[in-house]
C-alpha cells in the first residue's frame, strides 16, 4: 500500500527511530535532520514520514504531504539562515540521477557557493 513503512526502507527505520538521526524538525506528516555525509554547510533531508519511493509519488498520491515537504524544506533554510543568502532544495530522482534511498526525499542544501548546473 502507498505510504506503508517499508521494512528494508533505511528513512522508515530514522521515522520509527530505529536508527539515529540528528532531527532538526518535526511536523505530523514530515521529518528534518542533517545528512550524514554533508555536501555543504548546511545539508538536511525533509523526508514524508510515510514511505514513498520519490517525489513525484509522494505528489500523486498524497499532494498535501508533498507541500509539507516543501514547506518544512523552507521553514528549514530560514532556521538554518540560508533562506536569504541562497539555498538549494533537491529531489534527486531515480539512480540515473544519483537516489540511493527509494523514500522520497528533499536535499536542503546551503551556506555556500552553489553551481548550476549541478554535477
Ligand atoms: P540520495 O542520494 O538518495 O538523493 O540521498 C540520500 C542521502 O541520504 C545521501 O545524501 C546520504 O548521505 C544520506 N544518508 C544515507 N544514509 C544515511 C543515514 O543513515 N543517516 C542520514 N542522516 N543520512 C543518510
Amino acid at each position: 500500500m502507498p505510504g506503508e513503512p517499508q521494512a528494508d526502507c533505511l528513512f522508515c527505520k530514522i521515522v520509527a527511530k530505529e536508527i539515529p538521526a540528528t532531527v532538526v524538525r518535526e511536523s505530523e506528516t514530515t521529518l528534518a535532520f542533517r545528512d550524514i555525509n554533508p555536501q555543504a554547510p548546511t545539508h538536511v533531508l525533509v523526508i514524508p514520514k510515510a514511505h514513498h519511493p520519490d517525489a513525484a509519488s509522494l505528489a500523486a498520491a498524497d499532494p498535501q504531504a508533498a507541500a509539507d515537504v516543501l514547506r518544512e524544506a523552507g521553514e528549514v533554510a530560514f532556521a538554518e539562515g540560508v533562506a536569504e543568502s541562497g539555498h538549494r532544495i533537491v529531489f534527486n530522482t531515480g539512480s540515473g540521477a544519483g537516489q540511493t534511498v527509494f523514500h522520497a526525499h528533499a536535499h536542503v542544501l546551503g551556506g555556500r557557493g552553489l553551481t548550476w548546473p549541478p554535477g
